[in-house]
Order: C-alpha cells, then sequence, then structure tokens
C-alpha cells in the first residue's frame, strides 16, 4: 500500500479532526501563547516561579539526547494531542534533515535518540533512519501509538523494530477499554493490546531481554497523574490477568496545556482550573531532572528547540532568532551546553507534583 492510501485509510478510522482541519483559532503557536501568557492573568510566570528557586533561571545541564520529530502525520487523531497531528498533516522531515541530525549525533556522541511525531513509523525515511542511527550505536528510542503496528503497510513494523533494538515506547492511557478509547478512538484499546501482544511474542517487555517495551500513562482530563511506582504495580497485575502481558516499565506524563489538550481546557471552561492546579503543585525538587537540561529537539524542518512542547508553541532554541541543526558549527554546539532554556505557563506541566518528561515523573 502506498503512502496516499495509507493516509486515506487513516482517515476513514479517525475520530475526532486536528485543530488545522476545523480552523480553530488555537491551531496556531502565536494564539496558543498569547492564551498561555496573557499579561491580563493572575497567574504567576514560570520564569518568576523558578527564579525563586534558581539563580539565574533554567540553564542546560549537559547533552546526551536529541529527541528528533520526524513530522505531524499520524494514523491517529487523539484528543489531547500537542503536536496536532493526524492522517492529514503533510509535514514530515526530509532525507536530508535527517543526514543533518545524523552528522551531530555522530559528532557529538549523542547517547539517545529519541524518534517522536506523529507516527514517526509513517515517516517514509524511518527504517533508513534507524539503521543509520545504529551503526552510531546510540539508543534508539520509538515513540509508538501502537495502531500503526496493524496499519495496512506496516505490519513488518514489529520486527524491525526488534531486529534492530528498538526501544519501544507506547502510549497507553488505562488498562481499561472505554478510558483508552475516550482518549484515543473507537478500537484504539483492542488494537493496542494485539499490538503489545506482538510485541512480548517477539520478546519484548520481559525483564531478561534486552527489548525495551516501556508503556504512557496521560490522564483522561484535567488532573495530575498518580504515583508512578504504584500505577505501574497497577498495570502490572492488570495486564498480566487480563491479557496475559508484559512491559518493562511505566512512565507517567502530565497533560501539557498545549493544542488540542488547550482546545479542550478552553471549550470546557476549565483552562484557568487546571492552569491553577498545575501552578499549586508547582515542586523545586523537579527543576533538576526536567528533561529539557539535557536535550535538544528538532522538528520536522531541522530547527532546534528546548523540548517537543516549545516546538509546538514555536519557541525556538536560545530566544527569537531560529537556529537550523545544519549550522551547529562546535562552539555553537558547546553553548548548548549551557544554555538558557526558553521558558512560559506551559512549563507548570513540567513541574507540578512528582513532575513529568518524556521519561516520566522527575522526582519522587
Ligand atoms: S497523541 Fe500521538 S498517536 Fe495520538 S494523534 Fe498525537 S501523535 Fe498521534
Ligand atoms: S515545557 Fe518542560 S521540558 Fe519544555 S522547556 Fe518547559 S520545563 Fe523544559
Amino acid at each position: 500500500m502506498d503512502l496516499r492510501s495509507q493516509r486515506l485509510d487513516c482517515v476513514r478510522n479517525s475520530v475526532a479532526s486536528t485543530l488545522l482541519r476545523r480552523l480553530h483559532p488555537l491551531a496556531t503557536a502565536a494564539n496558543q501563547g498569547s492564551m498561555l501568557e496573557s499579561p491580563a492573568s493572575s497567574q504567576p510566570y514560570f520564569a518568576s516561579s523558578v527564579q525563586e528557586h534558581v539563580d539565574g533561571g533554567l540553564t542546560a545541564a549537559n547533552l546526551d539526547t536529541m529527541q528528533v520529530n520526524l513530522g505531524k502525520l499520524c494514523n491517529q487523531t487523539c484528543s489531547h494531542c500537542h503536536v496536532d497531528a493526524g492522517p492529514e498533516r503533510r509535514e514530515v522531515m526530509a532525507r536530508a534533515t535527517m543526514e543533518d541530525c545524523l552528522d551531530v549525533i555522530r559528532r557529538v556522541g549523542i547517547a539517545n535518540v529519541d524518534l517522536t511525531g506523529g507516527a514517526p513509523e509513517m515517516n517514509p525515511h524511518f527504517r533508513w533512519l534507524v539503521a543509520e542511527l545504529k551503526d552510531t550505536g546510540c539508543r534508539i528510542i520509538d515513540r509508538c501509538n501502537l495502531t500503526i503496528l496493524s496499519t495496512p503497510g506496516f505490519e513488518d513494523l514489529a520486527a524491525f523494530l526488534a531486529a534492530n533494538h528498538v526501544e519501544v515506547v507506547a502510549s497507553l492511557p488505562c488498562y481499561l477499554e472505554s478510558n483508552t478509547d475516550r482518549q484515543r478512538g473507537d478500537g484504539v484499546f483492542a488494537k493496542s493490546i494485539a499490538a503489545l501482544k506482538r510485541l512480548n511474542a517477539l520478546g519484548y517487555g520481559y525483564h531478561d531481554t534486552s527489548l525495551v517495551l516501556s508503556l504512557v500513562y496521560n490522564p483522561i482530563g484535567p488532573q495530575l497523574p498518580p504515583n508512578q511506582a504504584e500505577l505501574e504495580a497497577a498495570y502490572r497485575r492488570e495486564l498480566l490477568q487480563r491479557h496475559g502481558l508484559s512491559f518493562t516499565r511505566l512512565y507517567t506524563i502530565t497533560n501539557m496545556p498545549i493544542s488540542r489538550f488547550l482546545a479542550e481546557l478552553q471549550q470546557s471552561g476549565r483552562y484557568d482550573e487546571y492552569m491553577q492546579r498545575l501552578i499549586d503543585s508547582f515542586n523545586p525538587h523537579t527543576l533538576d531532572g526536567l528533561m529539557c537540561r539535557r536535550m535538544v529537539s528538532v522538528d520536522w524542518q531541522g530547527y532546534l528547540f528546548d523540548c517537543d512542547f516549545n516546538q509546538m508553541l514555536d519557541l525556538p532554541i536560545g530566544g527569537v532568532q531560529r537556529t537550523h541543526i545544519r549550522d551547529l558549527d562546535d562552539e555553537k554546539l558547546q553553548q548548548l551546553r549551557s544554555r538558557a532554556i526558553v521558558v512560559g505557563r506551559h512549563c507548570f506541566g513540567c513541574t507540578a507534583g512528582s513532575g513529568s518528561s518524556c521519561q516520566g515523573a522527575v522526582a519522587n
């Protein structure tokens, strides 16, 4: 099946539409930024809250991870998506941009490369990139939505990931069908369970194999995630008893007030309440472990950001002027390691409670 047919198949399966398709005002980063940073709001600015605990504000501590967003194309249209991804999106990273990323990964010796999207596997150069990354010896992470593994044209994807020792980080917001389908679309839970069984059959998710299968939980609504260790124990028990499934670990992630989740909050009239919850739960012990302090994020065009969230809000690394990955000379690379992080009120999503990152909670 060619990419166009795959897209049409995905459209038929989708349950919602993107903000872009709906011509929703919050489809633009500028309008999201205006809402979040409104001077009329009495809520504190994130930079001021950080300043009370860290002189000089938030800065990078190292550079060991590159998160590469391969595009906004996805076979799903989840209600909370911070990327506004979907089947009709056309933004996908070109191979030349991947080569620019590989050049930096090799020069710096980046330890972790985190492939995200959209559904990163729908990028037509995904498998080529994985093969090139494997040669660098880095840890390769694929943020997989699970349903892509049974999408026509991708039936051999799970075996490809296993053969290349790609770590799978898979979204499963609940071990109950109704909750998962409510957030991610009708039928997603059943397909996700089938995909997890397939990954288990390939050796993923068992403690005595090197094939890592991490699950990701995020709340269905405007709540904070529960304790990560306790929820992991519940997932382990329920998925084993109900479906005979095994997995390596669970990450709990807070819903960021960005894009489709921001639009949901606005529509339900719960935006102020949710932001206040995040602000009231600000935990300074999370500041050391924030993921932006050790990574860079690359968008589908090759521009650099502190994280995927800043990418979606169009807040470029270092401030106003965009930096392309191909322009990173040794001096600029060195500067990245201690740069000031660009922050906004959305960052309260990373510091609430136990904190949140692409690797789950950051403080216990
Ligand atoms: S949350 Fe993930 S799977 Fe869902 S639409 Fe967004 S990118 Fe796709
Ligand atoms: S959203 Fe989170 S990861 Fe991104 S810059 Fe803010 S604190 Fe850092």
